[in-house]
Formats: structure tokens, sequence, C-alpha cells
């Protein structure tokens, strides 16, 4: 095979302690040995940016963002330097790289920044003389020359935004499953692999709560064609490729189920029904930069008045019931009632534009089962319904078979 360029992405498990590290270079060396010019991007070991983020908030609930990136670039720091010790073990040349030496840089949005260029000149000269390049993931560098961080599960972009810059013919993203399932194949032991994947269907899957891949690495990977693959650094077999919609040749109606528990209901009990009220309260709750999901109202019954209810994510509960509690008075609403008791589970497939009756299907199993839909929302490939956390795994199960998913 003629040389390539590969970027190749290793999570958290995949890098968990020294014999792992050393077990990557191994497999890193195998691309280096066919002739390939590499690029690696590492995760902290698994755990460590958990416990660098609880230390940032022991220290202060809120704090500095810009420190908060300054903490939790740490643990990507750490994995690079040992995987570059471990490949020159072995005797391939390699070096370290951190955000801010490339420098990946990014916006200014601490904690969730975004990679705006990644200049490659450098990195390039270096690979094409045989030096693997060892790159600290998930962080970079923002225009006030501060430490940023890309957001949780963040590496992946990284790898994303490497392979798109040096015109990678591969970016392999490997983890501790051997593929994208049909849905968390730690929740369903039924759970299938699957060969190929649309970049909208993973995209899709990824925002509904799928962590495999995370977002905006599947967004930049669509937007500019970088050729992605999820596989196991476990084992050595054939992982999963995210393709576009014309390379599958016959779509499954549904082609995966996705559950997130990152989310929380507000309802807005017996609100004015006027014209302007949604626009009251969302209104506020956009100036504070709450994303808010899903939203139902109901009809009202003759009374002027109507409930009103929408999601945010659970780490967004607090501040927008204390937006919305603070306009009691202009919004004159009879009771604001919080639930993060809640968890949304969403059916993905391309499938859908073409077939109908999906939804009666999902609203079906899950009546059989006895459990209530609180909300539901729709999109040309996907429904989302809002269930009782405590439903979350006996639904997605159910679903898996209603939708003929299960392994056989
Ligand atoms: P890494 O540390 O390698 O980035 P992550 O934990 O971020 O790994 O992502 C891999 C995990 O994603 C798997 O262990 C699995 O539990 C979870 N996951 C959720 N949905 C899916 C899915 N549809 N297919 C594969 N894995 C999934
Ligand atoms: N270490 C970071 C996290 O745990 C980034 C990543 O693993 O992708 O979120
Ligand atoms: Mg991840």
């Amino acid at each position: 095979m003629s040389r390539q360029r590969i970027v190749m992405k290793f999570g958290g498990t995949s890098v968990a302690d020294t014999d792992r590290i050393k077990a990557v270079a191994l497999r890193v060396k195998r691309e280096t040995d066919a002739g390939h010019e590499v690029a690696v991007v590492v995760s902290a070991m698994a755990g460590v940016t958990n416990q660098l983020v609880a230390w940032t908030r022991a220290v202060a609930t809120l704090h500095d963002a810009r420190e908060y990136d300054a903490v939790v670039a740490t643990g990507e720091q750490v994995t690079s330097g040992l995987l570059a010790i471990a490949l020159q073990e072995l005797g391939v040349p390699a070096r370290s790289w951190f955000g801010w030496q490339i420098p990946v840089e990014t916006d200014d949005a601490h904690g969730k920044a975004r990679i705006r260029n990644i200049p490659t000149a450098e990195l390039s000269r270096r690979m094409a003389d045989g030096q693997v390049a060892v790159v600290a993931g998930f962080q970079g560098l923002g225009p006030d020359n501060r430490v940023t961080t890309l957001g949780r599960g963040g590496s992946d972009t990284s790898a994303v935004a490497l392979a798109a810059a040096l015109k990678a013919d591969r970016c392999d993203i490997f983890t501790d499953v051997d593929g994208v399932y049909t849905t968390d194949p730690r929740i369903v032991a039924k759970a299938r692999k699957l060969d190929k994947i649309t970049y909208e269907e993973m995209l899709e899957m990824a925002s509904l709560g799928a962590k495999v891949l995370q977002i905006r690495s599947v967004e930049m990977a669509m937007k500019h064609h970088v050729r992605l693959q999820v596989l196991s650094s476990f084992e050595d077999k054939p992982g999963t490729l995210v393709v576009d919609e014309d390379e599958i040749v016959e779509h499954e109606v549904v082609s995966g189920i996705t559950y997130s528990r990152d989310e929380a209901k507000i309802t807005l009990q017996r609100v004015p029904d006027r014209p302007g009220v949604a626009a009251a309260i969302f209104g506020p709750l956009a100036d504070a930069s709450i994303n808010v999901d899903m939203i139902v109202q109901n009809v009202s019954e003759g009374g002027g008045t109507t409930d009103l209810t929408f999601t945010v994510t659970k780490g967004d509960l607090d501040r927008a019931m204390k937006v919305l509690g603070d306009r009691r008075g202009e919004l004159n609403y009879k009771a604001l009632v919080p639930d993060a008791n809640v968890v949304k589970v969403s059916v993905i497939g391309m499938g859908m534009r073409s077939h109908a009756g999906v939804a009666q299907r999902m609203f079906k199993a899950l009546s059989e089962k006895g459990i209530n839909i609180q909300v539901i929302s729709t999109s040309e490939i996907k429904v989302s319904v809002l269930i009782a956390e405590e439903y979350a795994e006996l639904a997605v199960r159910s679903l898996h078979t209603a939708y003929g998913l299960d392994a056989a």
C-alpha cells in the first residue's frame, strides 16, 4: 500500500495506565513500520479529567473558566509525554506537542472552545521525516494567549480537526468498544455493531446522547470529508466507518437508539395564554445562554391560561429556575415546577424520511411497558421522547427489540 498520512486518537481507557500506553505505542508502530506518516492524539488517563474537574469545583463552585482550563488541560499533557517516551523506547522517533506549541488556535470560549485553525507546516515537515507527532487532545490556545479546552469528550474533535488540517487519509478513533453500535452496548447486551453509519445519523446519535464521538468531531468530519473510523484499541478487528449517505445502499428505517440523562424539565403552570408569552419566557433564557431543547404548550381550556413545559440540560436547571423565578411578576404564572428526574430517549434513522409509522411504533412499545411519555419532539430523521429517568434502560431495550435491532 502506498504511503498514507494517518491521525490516530486514543481515548481515556485506551491510555488508562502505563501498560496500556505501551500497548498503544506498539499499535502506532505498526503504522510507522508500514511506512505511514502518523500523528497521534491522546486523551487523559481514564478518570483523570473527572478528578481535575472535581478539584476545581472543590476549591470554588463558581470559578474563573480560564483557570479551569489551566487545570483540566494537564491530563492530556501527561499522556502525550508518556506516549512519546514509549514510542522512543520502541525506536520510533516521536515528540509530544501541547496545544499551545502547535498552536491549536481556538476562540476564547473557555471550557467549550471551538478550534479556528491549526497551522501544520512544522508538523508536516517532521512527520514526513518519520517523526510521530504525539498531540495532547482536548486543549488549544485562545486569542487571549491562554490555554483553552474543547468541552468534555473534546479529544475526538482535536483528532478530526488535525486530520482535516493535515489532509490526512484517515482519522481512526480508538476506544473501549469496537465500533458504533445500534445503541450503547453497555446498556443493551443485544446491541449490534454497525459496519457503516452516515455522518447525519452519527451526528444525531452524538447530539442525542451517544458519547462515543463528540458532536463537534462529527460536524467537522462531515464538513471537511474526513474519513472517520471508530475501532477498538483492545482488539484487532474492523470498526465502524462513518460515511456519506450514498455509500450506504440500503437504509434501515431505524439505525440507532440513544438516551441522555443530561435533561431537566421545567413546567410553568397556568401562564396567561396570550401573544408574546413564549417570547417573554424564552427571551431571558436565551439572554442567559441557556439552551432550551424540547417544548410543549398545552391547549388552554377556556380559562385564558395554559401550561408550558420545556427542557434544559441538568447543569442549567438552577440558573433557568432563577431567571424565571425573578420574572414571576411579569410572567404571571401560578407555579414553576422543576423536575430533574427525566431522561430523553431517541430513535434515529435516515429511513424515517421515507417510512411512515416510525413514531407510532415507538409510542406503542413504550405504552406496552406502561411508560408515560411527557414530551415529544421530532425531526426528519429522529423522534425523541422525555420519560421518567427510572425507565431509561427498560425503554431503550424495549425500543431496540421493537425496531428489530436486536443481534441474533
Ligand atoms: P473514550 O474515552 O475512548 O473517548 P468514551 O467513553 O468517550 O470513550 O466513548 C465510548 C463509550 O461510548 C463506550 O464505552 C460506550 O459505553 C458509549 N456509547 C454510547 N452509545 C454508544 C453507541 N451507540 N455505540 C458505541 N458506544 C456507545
Ligand atoms: N479528557 C477529556 C475528557 O475526559 C477529553 C477526552 O477524553 O476526549 O472529557
Ligand atoms: Mg470520548
